[in-house]
């Protein structure tokens, strides 16, 4: 099969994930020229920062900050300034790529905003670095504040297709997550759009999201693969599924589908994908260390080691 074409069809996408896994080396060292095309051999770290944690109105399945969440973790409104500063610090320290902020909740009113901007400009006066904020629906007069404060990139995850959508939130629609996006773009934002896999979809549904993806067109796509979360919804999700051949499967789909954005391994990688680094980084230019906002995960120095392991460079990017 030829894996890349400018115009892969639903089906060919689909034959991918089906694959038999004796072929994945076939489909590794083709995805491997596409990323090496347009990404070299660099990888970019990013470090994610809680800002605000739980609480939330929503009821993601997936998600510990949810309304209908009983996860035992930490909650709070806005985080000091002196942790959004260290790991600031620790960003341009590391040389890391990105700063990643977190806020759980789905509206903000505009006092919130502005004291969210104001740590921004304070934090952008102190450490350059680029950041990305995850931080619900906006208005175009908060998304604004937030361009003028420095943020360039927005994360807004469309987590599954459309049509599985219903099955894991009801509190909000998949439609609305698209008209937000389109409202961050048309004020000028980058936008980081991805997904989860294994939250009980199909693999045409994880087509079809990665289509709904390759239509916004986003400058960086993050795959997580489901952690299941005690007191969640979905904490006895079947992930018997997630070997590493399909992770890795879903990570080519992801760069053939986008093969000019960033392409992020996030949550769950240090679980699915284990020891397999090295093929995950043919797909992959993008990882996060030291973990996501309601789990663990690997500490900065082991994740620069996997990537020198594996024979790639971390890169800087500048603000
Ligand atoms: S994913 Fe976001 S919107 Fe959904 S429950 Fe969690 S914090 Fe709320």
């Amino acid at each position: 099969m030829n894996f890349y074409n400018e115009n892969l069809s639903r089906q060919e996408a689909l034959s991918i994930l089906d694959l038999p896994d004796e072929d994945l080396p076939e489909l590794l060292d083709a995805v491997y020229a596409v990323r090496k095309k347009y990404k070299g051999d660099m990888v970019s770290i990013h470090l994610l920062t809680s800002a605000r944690s739980g609480n939330c109105s929503q009821n993601c399945a997936y998600c510990a900050q949810s309304h209908d969440s009983k996860a035992d973790i930490d909650k709070y409104k806005l985080v000091s300034h002196d942790k959004l500063l260290r790991d600031g610090h620790v960003i341009r320290d590391k040389g890391l790529a990105r700063h990643c902020i977190g806020l759980s909740g789905i509206q903000f009113s505009d006092l919130e905003i502005n004291e969210f901007a104001g740590e921004i400009r304070k934090l952008k006066k102190e450490v350059q670095t680029p950041i990305c904020c995850s931080i619900g629906f906006l208005t175009p007069e908060q998304a604004r504040k937030l361009k003028e404060a420095g943020v360039g990139r927005i994360n807004h995850n469309l987590n599954t297709s459309r049509n599985f959508y219903p099955k894991i939130c009801t509190t909000h629609t998949y439609q609305e997550r698209i008209a937000n996006i389109k409202m961050l773009q048309g004020i000028g934002f980058e936008i980081c759009c991805g997904g989860i896999i294994g939250l009980g979809e199909d693999k045409p549904d994880v087509v079809d999201m990665f289509f709904e993806i390759r239509a916004i067109g986003p400058q960086a796509v993050p795959v997580n693969f489901l952690l299941p979360i005690e007191g969640t919804a979905l904490s006895n999700a079947d992930t018997s599924h997630l070997t590493p051949e399909y992770c890795l499967k879903t990570l080519c789909l992801a760069r053939l589908l986008n093969p000019k954005s960033d392409i992020r391994c996030a949550a769950g990688r240090e679980v699915y994908l284990k020891g397999r680094e090295k093929w995950m980084f043919h797909a992959v230019d993008s990882i996060f260390a030291s973990g996501y906002l309601t789990a663990g995960g690997q500490s900065i120095d082991d994740t620069i080691k996997i990537i020198t392991d594996a024979g790639f460079r971390y890169r800087v990017e500048s603000a």
